[in-house]
């Protein structure tokens, strides 16, 4: 039987609980020096101190009472501000901040939901048509609420396949998803396509920018060929960007973004059914930790366009370091990754044994599982180490060609 932990009879001072847990953090990936390219978004030291000490400043402050905290709600207002004008908001437009990504989408296909209800009373089973690349999210908010999702599979370049998505469509759609990029290869739905279909049958899309929404506005004003994607293409009706992800704030926050007032209106909880009176919240929790918003502000102000757009070009750069190098290692890049996630296999080789032996050499590898790849969400920390990754997965590569393990000969599976 595992022992349960109890609550310690008399309590320990922070000099003697520090120690504790920093031997705790010892076993954890070593985020800072790129042994990891998944959960933190690495911008350097300074960035991550205006973040810290902007976050410890309303360490306390709790988003959920905008009266009692105006600073809060001032800064919710800038944060939404800014986030619309990058991805060319018309002037109507709305939006809040939430807790991440998940909740952006939450909120995003609730609004849709009931926006469908209200007028289309007769939808006996709503559902959401996506490309199968979108993030398990939306799976989630479908759970939730009471929908479907219909995973359209993608084409051979992994993006969105517009044509089979707009055969999908049925009288009981009731959103159409795109993703800018898609989680697993890193690669741009086609959003002008969806988006005709979304106007031609009055569908909702919304456009999952979680992971680009502050990289690709960036990447664009580079020079970058990033397709249309943002509120300038018409019936984009949603869009969600982390804040938390290429914002590179503390986590905790991320933007659900609507093209106007008529498309956000179903957003918001309102109950008062209860002696306290009237509760009205935006998004899914009660309590918002204030840490996470004033933080947020702090970063987008101290980055400005500038700080953006040279992490932009620095990460873009990055990935296309590690492209180059494991090509000329015989291995292939999945698709046309545009912005900081790129993934890599091989037709002849086994890619989960070259994984083993990063892993073995103490990188923390993310793996993709169709095709069979490995996963890299590319931040500031791997600047540095591009060249000893490729050299890690240099030697990986000769230990499994050396090797021919069986699991190679039995193919990849593709
Ligand atoms: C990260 C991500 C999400 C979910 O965001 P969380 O902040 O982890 O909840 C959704 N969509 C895409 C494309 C993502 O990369």
């Amino acid at each position: 039987m595992v022992e349960r932990t109890a609550l310690p009879a008399s309590g320990a001072d922070w000099a003697a609980l520090e120690p504790r847990m920093l031997e705790a953090k010892a076993g954890d990936a070593d985020w800072r020096h790129g042994r990891l390219a998944v959960y933190v978004h690495y911008a350097g030291e300074e960035v991550l101190e205006v973040a810290k000490r902007a976050y410890m400043m309303f360490f306390s402050e709790n988003g959920l009472g905008p009266a009692a905290f105006p600073s809060l709600a001032r800064f919710e207002r800038e944060v939404v501000e800014m986030t619309l004008g990058l991805l060319a908001a018309p002037p109507g437009a709305k939006g809040t901040m939430t807790s991440g990504g998940s909740e952006s989408i939450f909120l995003a296909v609730k609004s849709a939901r009931d926006r469908a209800r209200a007028r289309q009373p007769g939808i006996a089973r709503p559902h959401i048509v996506a490309p199968s690349t979108v993030h398990p999210a939306f799976n989630k908010a479908a759970h939730y609420l009471g929908l479907a999702v219909n995973r359209i599979p993608s084409m051979a370049d992994f993006r969105a396949d517009a044509k089979a998505m707009a055969a999908a469509v049925t009288g009981e759609t009731i959103m159409l998803v795109g993703s800018v990029p898609a989680f697993p290869h890193g690669v741009i739905d086609p959003v002008p396509a969806l988006a005709e279909i979304a106007r031609r049958k009055e569908i909702w899309l919304h456009v999952d920018a979680c992971v680009g929404g502050f990289i690709a506005p960036f990447a664009r004003r580079l020079g970058r060929p990033i397709p249309d994607f943002d509120f300038s293409v018409p019936g984009v009706a949603s869009i969600s960007a982390d804040l938390h992800k290429y914002g590179f704030s503390a986590k905790g926050a991320s933007t659900v973004l609507y093209a106007d007032e008529e498309h956000f209106q179903y957003q918001a909880y309102a109950f008062d059914g209860w002696p306290r009176g009237r509760y009205v919240t935006q998004g899914f929790p009660g309590t918002r930790p204030g840490g996470a918003i004033a933080a947020a502000w702090a970063v987008m102000n101290h980055l400005g366009e500038a700080g953006y757009l040279d992490l932009a070009r620095r990460i873009i750069a990055t990935r296309e370091t590690i492209e180059a190098g494991v090509v000329r290692l015989g291995l292939e890049v999945w698709g046309k990754p545009e912005l900081a996630i790129t993934s890599y296999g091989s037709r002849a080789l086994d890619i989960f044994a070259v994984a083993d032996g990063l892993a073995a050499a103490g990188w923390f590898v993310g793996r993709l599982a169709a095709p069979s790849g490995i996963h890299l969400m590319l931040t500031i920390a791997h600047e540095p180490v591009v060249e000893e990754y490729l050299a890690a997965v240099a030697a990986a590569v000769a230990a499994v060609r050396g090797k021919a393990s069986p699991r190679a000969k039995s193919g990849v599976t593709y």
